[in-house]
């Protein structure tokens, strides 16, 4: 496995690469891996001939109060993870690579962005769309491959090649849990064991929504309620809960086909995301 710092070496890579004949597939991460983070990898290998996965922690989707300085790093980890999950190279740039000098440059890819996660996280999509479109030209991948457990970031990503005509394939991954139904996430590590505790009551809220669902309810009222009611009791605090269409993120009256259930909570400052789809079985 190869580890490449700089913008150049890994576009020059990318492109003797594709020069060859070879496909490649990009895995786009922030690193201190875990599982899900493993699946992505695993689902690229399959796709590409050779597989990339890059490792930075973008400063421009951090808002001033959030967690960028403390956010978990474990390089020598990250890269054994990924070379047993069948990584060919990780590009892992520092922020002066990716960010030298001014930069006046950014994609906003409007309406989904401003919902959800975006409400609280104001500038954050931007800061995602904007690195993720660098990553594509700098990568140079045919296909990339994202977590549903940022199901809005996916839906923005997939909204961002059409609109820019960008010949990357983005390939949507479920998401991966813990034994116990927490969603993994490298920020649970911020959680003290009380708290970890308490933030099953999401996931758990959310099956349990499912569940209902399956059972022939499907006023989103009732379905939020349900949710609202597990996580109030474990004192997690909601930021939202929503029953949205897939394609829109707009808020539904009623679950039809190609609906989900999202919801953002606080457990104490960790923030923690979580979603299922509303499907029959
Ligand atoms: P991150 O390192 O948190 O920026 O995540 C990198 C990629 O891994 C994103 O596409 C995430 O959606 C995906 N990811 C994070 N957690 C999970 C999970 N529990 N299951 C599946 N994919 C995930």
């Amino acid at each position: 496995m190869q580890i490449i710092k700089t913008v150049q070496e890994m576009q020059a890579f990318s492109l003797e690469q594709r020069a060859g004949g070879r496909t490649i597939a990009l895995v786009p991460t922030m690193g201190y891996l875990h599982d899900g983070h493993i699946s992505l990898l695993r689902e690229g290998r399959k796709h590409a001939d050779v597989l990339v996965m890059s490792l930075f922690v973008n400063p421009m989707q951090f808002g001033p109060q959030e967690d960028l300085a403390k956010y978990p790093r474990d390089f020598a980890r990250d890269s054994r993870l990924a070379e047993d999950a069948g990584t060919d190279v990780i590009f892992y740039p520092d922020a002066e690579q990716m960010y030298p000098g001014p930069f006046k440059t950014s994609v906003q890819v409007s309406e989904l962005s401003a919902v959800l996660c975006g409400k609280t996280r104001p500038g954050h999509f931007r800061g995602v769309a904007t690195v993720v479109a660098k990553l594509f030209n700098i990568v140079v991948p045919h296909r990339a491959i994202f977590g549903e457990k940022d199901f809005q970031q996916l839906m923005i990503l997939r909204q961002m090649v059409r609109d820019l005509n960008i010949p990357v394939e983005i390939i949507g991954m479920p998401i991966v849990r813990e034994q116990d139904g927490l969603a993994m996430s490298s920020r649970n590590m911020y959680l003290s064991p009380d708290e970890r505790r308490r933030s099953l009551s999401l996931s758990a809220g959310l099956f349990r929504a499912l569940d209902s669902f399956r059972k022939g309810e499907v006023k989103s009222k009732e379905l939020i309620k349900i949710v609202h009611d597990g996580i109030l009791p474990a004192g997690l605090r909601e930021d939202y809960i929503d029953v949205i269409d897939e394609a829109s993120l707009k808020p539904l009256d009623e679950a039809a086909d190609n609906a989900r259930i999202v919801a953002a909570v606080y457990a104490g400052s960790v923030r923690l995301i979580d979603n299922m789809a509303l499907k029959k079985n």
